[in-house]
């Protein structure tokens, strides 16, 4: 499969779609979930053109784990969670919807129900809120 420049993310990282963003640098974007599976939920992708993990190159995937854990540390601090899981899907069989390589930052909460698929549509007063919560705890 060839990557769509037109995907999503493509379109988030152009700036022609908004997103609530939590933290930017040279290499990758952070920003929330639009159907956070949890309270918290965020998403980190590298800028570089790469629909999912195997035709990534290694320092593309070396910065985007980086600001993946960076980003896991400050939701794990502002949404106070016992747990965060990070998830990666590659190819529709995997349940991937949006071919442009991202990592889901998950807070888990012991006793909350929880399937991998996502929630509703969240609003954005909310989103905004969430995204404001993460950037303080970075
Ligand atoms: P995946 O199923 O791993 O490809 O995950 C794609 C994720 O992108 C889902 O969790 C969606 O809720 C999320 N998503 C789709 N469109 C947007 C958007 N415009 N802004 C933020 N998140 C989005």
């Amino acid at each position: 499969m060839t990557y769509d420049a037109d995907n999503i993310f493509a379109r988030i990282l152009r700036g022609e779609i908004p997103c609530h963003r939590v933290h930017e640098d040279a290499d990758t974007l952070a920003f929330m979930d639009i159907m956070p599976q949890t309270e918290g939920h965020t998403l980190v992708i590298p800028k570089a053109s790469a629909e999912d993990i195997f035709s990534a190159p290694p320092a593309v995937l070396a910065a985007t784990m980086q600001a993946t854990q960076r980003i896991a540390a400050a939701v794990r601090k502002a949404f106070d969670a016992p747990g965060v899981m990070i998830a990666q899907l590659n190819g529709p069989a995997a349940g991937q919807t949006v071919f442009h390589l991202h990592f889901h930052v998950i807070p888990r909460y012991a006793g909350k129900d929880f399937r991998m698929k996502s929630g509703p549509m969240a609003d954005q007063a909310t989103l905004a809120a969430h995204a404001a919560r993460i950037r303080a705890a970075l």
